[in-house]
């Protein structure tokens, strides 16, 4: 990917510091921070440190560690928002309704009766 489009690129900015947000969990190839446009209270996104496009630019070595942002933000979106469970969701390509074109997989926290439709 070219220098500047990496410069612009919102999640590239979050990554490098250059926009702050609270962070909900970190490791060294991952972090986890609130949605800007939450569909439910505590809707997350895990993002890649480094900018890959979708998950298939993701390196397979990155798996434990996407796993591990995975498990520990849902566990801690579980307790903090007292939900019972949650989904995770990954848009790859425009047709499939990604607009941030760097890596990131949503957390929705899920409760009984919520009502929300997710591949029902
Ligand atoms: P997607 O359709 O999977 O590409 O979703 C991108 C998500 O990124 C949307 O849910 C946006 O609300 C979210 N988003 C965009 N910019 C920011 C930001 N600066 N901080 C947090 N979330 C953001
Ligand atoms: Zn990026």
């Amino acid at each position: 990917m070219p220098e500047e489009k990496k410069r612009e690129c919102i999640f590239c900015k979050i990554a490098r510091g250059d926009i702050t947000t609270s962070k909900i969990y970190e490791n060294s190839s991952f972090f986890s921070i609130p949605d800007a446009n939450p569909v439910v209270d505590g809707h997350s996104l895990i993002i890649s440190k480094r900018h890959f496009s979708t998950t298939l630019d993701l390196p397979e070595d990155l798996g434990i560690e996407l796993v591990d942002c995975i498990k520990k933000t849902a566990l801690k979106l579980m307790k903090d928002k007292e939900v019972n469970g949650f989904n995770v969701i990954n848009n790859n390509f425009k047709t499939a309704g990604q607009i941030v074109e760097h890596v990131h997989f949503h957390i929705i926290p899920r409760k009984n009766d919520d009502g929300i439709d997710i591949l029902n």
